[in-house]
């Protein structure tokens, strides 16, 4: 197989081949895609320069190539390298690094917090045998709330101790406690994160709107 020029550029995508991350995209001709079969080095047509183009020619970051595979329509190439250095021209392993609303909108759904919430969810509905959350399940909503109490006073404890160790765990600690505390009365985090929310922009917009501090 071989791809299809008919249509002129033919876009190829640039993967590690160990850790498979995507390195780049450039744009390939008939003579570029020859010059990598021959060569077994990337080399693309690049459309600013109007030229044949040698990744890493300058910079000496070329790419070895492993495996090359086109797509269904043959109309997209996807290259396997060794790369001997940064893809991008920035110095960046890989040129997407560039961060877009829906990438924050998507950690923020994979952030710890979550995961920890979604584990204690899970628990709930699930139980598992020697499970510390389900023993607080089991115990129920006195013995969930003497803990959320008890680690909120080793947490200041711990910050009058200056002991930055200690403080870390025991917020850790109180954090945990009081997301089992949210899934134990069918409270999502989502709830939670939406009040901040609703606090953060009361903050930012209209000041007078925000109760007294002594009233949280
Ligand atoms: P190199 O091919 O690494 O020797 O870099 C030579 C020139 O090609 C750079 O100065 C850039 O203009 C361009 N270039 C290199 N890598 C990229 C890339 N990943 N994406 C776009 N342009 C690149
Ligand atoms: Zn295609
Ligand atoms: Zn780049
Ligand atoms: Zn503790």
């Amino acid at each position: 197989m071989k791809p299809d020029f008919t249509k002129g550029l033919v876009p190829a995508i640039v993967q590690d081949n160990q850790t498979k991350q995507v390195l780049m995209l450039a744009y390939m001709n008939e003579e570029s895609y020859k010059k990598t079969l021959e060569t077994k080095e990337t080399w693309f047509y690049s459309r600013s320069r109007e030229e044949l183009w040698n990744k890493g020619a300058t910079s000496g970051n070329t790419q070895q190539v492993v495996d090359m595979k086109l797509d269904c329509d043959n109309d997209t190439i996807l290259i396997s390298v060794i790369p001997q250095g940064p893809a991008c021209h920035t110095g960046e392993v890989s040129c997407f690094f560039n961060e877009t609303p829906i990438t924050e909108e998507a950690m923020a759904e994979t952030n710890i917090f979550h995961t920890v919430m979604e584990e204690a969810e899970d628990r709930k509905k699930h139980p598992v045998e020697n499970s510390y959350t389900n023993y607080l399940y089991k115990k129920g909503i006195d013995k969930i709330g003497k803990k959320v109490i008890e680690e909120a006073g080793e947490v200041v404890i711990a910050a009058k101790n200056d002991d930055i160790e200690e403080l870390v765990n025991e917020v850790s600690d109180l954090l945990y406690h009081s997301f089992v505390l949210l899934a134990n009365q069918g409270v999502s985090l989502q709830e939670v994160e939406a009040e901040l929310a609703r606090r953060f922009q009361k903050k930012g917009n209209n000041k007078g709107e925000r109760p007294p501090i002594e009233e949280w």
